[in-house]
């Protein structure tokens, strides 16, 4: 360890947690030690110091601890001539650094200091979870955190869009000479949030801690770690140095005291906090290098690297893997761009929506019906056809062939469309089927995007993903209002068929389930059963989706799971089903029951659409959704409920589950008496989430003769403290009331 950082580092903790202690000191007489303290929507306290130290702080009061944790591990400072031959010391500092500044940020809050424009501060749970999905189907490779400012706001747009085009994950904190990355960014009209992977967390040093706390987080969500003591600390860190592709950008010298160009003390112990993760720094100052030893691979710190080689220099430092696409647009095309909006003001042009009609199908041909990588537009031209803002109708209908393609794979390549059409910058998409709805920018449209780029998209990148069943695709686009009416029918009953073909199968119909475990690089434990009356918790894959992304991929996520001997039909519980998790888990869970919640429940990983809890007053069951941030009956968030229900372990009384599963006939069905269906016990859910699935709930009440009960769940607009629903749900006589105790 060059002694040079180790000094500065060592000497940038005792700065941060002095801060710390002062910040404290005055938070304690101007609030009390009963004050409040926290970040919105976690369920996991103050994350990296719940994950490093174990405590659970919630007042001003349970600071105390952690912050005595900062400075027993502070090293004593250092004299200038200070030779420290491991990193060992300064790692505790920077240990101790992060404490004291994730201490700083949560009592910024409580000074009514919350992050101003660009600024978004500390992530919570469910943004967590949704980006963590991105992570566990490899669609973001890892994270980069940007410290300080590049030397020019053009050189930071460059950046930028090499690590979106990339797919890495962007957090940004920090400035050097007041100048900050975000802020270079925001200057130049770059869309940042997390729709963009370009994340501004703060302007302070210690805002690099929100990164390090949405790590610690990532261990303990999807990890299945578990916070406690030392031991634990060291998994959480370690799963963070093996799973968590991520690394320090550090940019930049800041001007010293003297006039002399430096990196600042802080800087230095923010950086040494980083390190105890495995996240190297690769920097464009000529600082001190580190090179790997122990245990690390790779280097701890990578000095000297001119500012366009620094991502270059990051993901072979990393070893990170890296597919980027090569699609032949006008426009720069990955991952990163997948969640841009476009604004109505900066739009070219739209498809779809509320202004026309769009559909979009894929289908499959014969070989011979098929000419590889030809395009057809029928119906005018972007130039010709539209004034800019305006609208015209599209429906894209995209034919393969393939040797070993069939029917079944259809929807799995179409419902990747939205994820392929939206990775081009500047393109907007939403929707599939017959509601799609599209926007090009005309930033885009003036760099030459054009219809025919649709069809470049969906070919390149429907023959790379794959490539195993499909030889020749053929894209036509139409956007002639007379010509798209009758294909836009036809593929409307496509789709109806599609739907039949699922909601028509029964589990009694099969001798074979299918497992997905997707997941399970993140929850080592979970494994989803899926089954043709329960898809999988995310509520991207039903049970014919399991079965052919097992043929397209045998050795892939999806495996049969034969039923075998029938051990339990009320519970839907199966030798096979048993045996096979049994193995899959090393032997970590033995039963799972498909139809209840009560009685061995199947385990969630993270990104369950919604969670169904039990509401133990009112004797039944709420369900609240992912898109829904507020309070819910049972007093907890859908963020703190879903950090006890994920991570692959099994929690009676409580399931997450994709929305479609809610109408299924087989929804916990094994916890209700004979006479009555699953759905009765359902007592509560968000108006968002009712409205959703207003149609599917109604025809499924209507079939079991219980049309009254849509307008006796009760809502949040009824209440959220469970005395309030108990009270409605008893004004309008809720059956599940009257059934026997679900626990
Ligand atoms: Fe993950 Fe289950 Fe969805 Fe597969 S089906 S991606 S394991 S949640
Ligand atoms: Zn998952």
């Amino acid at each position: 360890m060059s002694k040079i950082i180790a000094s500065a580092a060592i000497r940038g903790a005792h700065k941060y947690v002095s801060r710390a202690k002062n910040m404290w000191e005055d938070s304690k007489e101007d609030f009390g030690l009963e004050e409040e303290v926290g970040f919105p929507n976690t369920g996991y306290y103050l994350p990296l110091i719940l994950s490093l130290t174990g405590e659970e702080v919630e007042t001003v009061g349970d600071i105390e601890d952690p912050l005595t944790r900062a400075e027993q591990l502070l090293p004593e400072e250092p004299g200038d001539e200070m030779w420290t031959p491991y990193l060992g010391k300064a790692l505790d500092a920077g240990i101790s650094t992060l404490i004291a500044q994730e201490i700083i940020e949560v009592l910024k809050l409580v000074n009514g200091e919350g992050p101003e424009e660009p600024w978004l501060g500390f992530t919570d749970d469910s943004t967590l979870r949704t980006q963590g999905i991105k992570l566990v189907d490899g669609r973001m490779p890892g994270f980069a955190a940007c410290v300080g400012a590049a030397p020019t706001n053009e050189e930071a747009v460059k950046l930028a869009r090499e690590l979106q085009s990339k797919n890495i994950l962007v957090f940004m904190a920090s400035s050097t000479n007041g100048r900050s990355m975000a802020e270079q960014l925001a200057d130049e009209g770059v869309e940042m949030g997390w729709d963009t992977f370009l994340v501004p967390y703060g302007e302070s040093t210690s805002a690099i801690v929100h990164a390090l706390n949405f790590a610690c987080r990532a261990a303990l969500t999807f990890g299945g770690k578990q916070p406690g003591g030392l031991e634990e600390a060291r998994d959480i860190l370690l799963y963070n140095k093996e799973t968590v592709d991520a690394f320090v950008l550090a940019m930049g010298r800041d001007e010293g005291v003297d006039g002399d160009q430096v990196i600042t003390d802080e800087k230095y112990a923010a950086a040494a906090g980083a390190l105890n993760f495995g996240f190297p720094i690769i920097s464009d100052v000529d600082i001190p290098e580190i090179l790997p030893r122990g245990i690390c691979k790779y280097e701890h710190v990578v000095p000297s690297i001119p500012e366009d080689k620094l991502v270059n220099k990051a993901v072979e430092v990393r070893d990170l893997e890296i597919d980027v696409s090569e699609v032949d647009i006008p426009v720069p095309f990955g991952a990163g761009f997948e969640g841009e909006s476009v604004r109505k003001e900066d739009m070219y042009v739209e498809f779809g929506g509320k202004s026309s009609t769009a559909f979009e199908l894929l289908r499959n041909r014969p070989m011979d019906e098929v000419e590889d990588e030809k395009i057809e537009v029928i119906g005018p031209g972007l130039e010709e056809g539209v004034e800019e803002g305006g609208a015209l109708p599209l429906g894209i209908v995209a034919e393969v062939a393939g040797r070993e393609f069939k029917e079944d794979f259809e929807t799995i390549v179409e419902r990747r469309f939205h994820e392929f059409i939206s990775w081009a910058s500047g393109i907007f998409h939403m929707g599939q089927r017959a509601i799609p709805w599209i926007r090009i920018s005309k930033e885009s449209y003036e760099k030459g995007f054009r219809l025919e780029d649709f069809a470049t998209i969906l070919i390149s990148k429907i023959k790379e993903d794959f490539s195993s069943v499909i030889n020749k695709v053929q894209v036509t686009l139409i956007t002639d209002e007379g010509e798209i009416q009758e294909p836009l029918e036809r593929a409307k009953e496509i789709y109806h068929q599609r739907d039949e073909r699922i909601l028509g199968m029964k589990d009694s119909d099969v001798e074979t389930f299918y497992s997905c475990t997707l997941c399970q690089t993140y929850a080592p434990d979970h494994v989803c059963i899926v089954t043709p009356q329960r898809l999988g918790l995310c509520g991207a894959y039903t049970w014919l989706d399991c079965k052919a992304g097992h043929e397209m991929d045998p050795q892939g996520p999806n495996q049969p799971v034969e039923k075998g001997e029938t051990l339990d039909e009320k519970y839907g519980q199966w030798k096979g089903v048993n045996e096979y998790l049994a193995r899959e888990t090393d032997g970590n869970l033995e039963k799972f029951s498909a139809y209840s919640m009560i009685k061995d429940p199947m385990t969630s990983c993270g990104c369950f659409e919604c969670i169904a809890a039990v509401l133990p007053q009112a004797n039944g069951v709420m369900i609240v959704s992912r898109e829904y941030p507020d309070m819910t009956p049972v007093g907890m968030t859908f963020s703190t409920m879903a950090g006890q229900v994920g991570g692959g372990v099994q929690t009676p009384g409580f399931i997450g589950i994709g929305k479609m599963y809610i109408t299924s006939e087989k929804f916990i069905s094994a916890d209700v008496p004979d006479d009555h269906v699953g759905l009765e016990r359902v007592v509560w859910m968000p108006t968002e989430l009712k409205e959703e699935i207003e149609d599917r709930l109604k025809d499924r009440l209507e079939e079991v003769g219980k049309t009254k009960l849509f307008d006796r769940i009760a809502t949040e607009e009824e209440g959220v403290e469970a005395e309030e629903v108990v009270q409605y749900l008893e004004e309008v006589d809720h059956p599940a009331l009257e059934m026997e105790p679900m626990m």
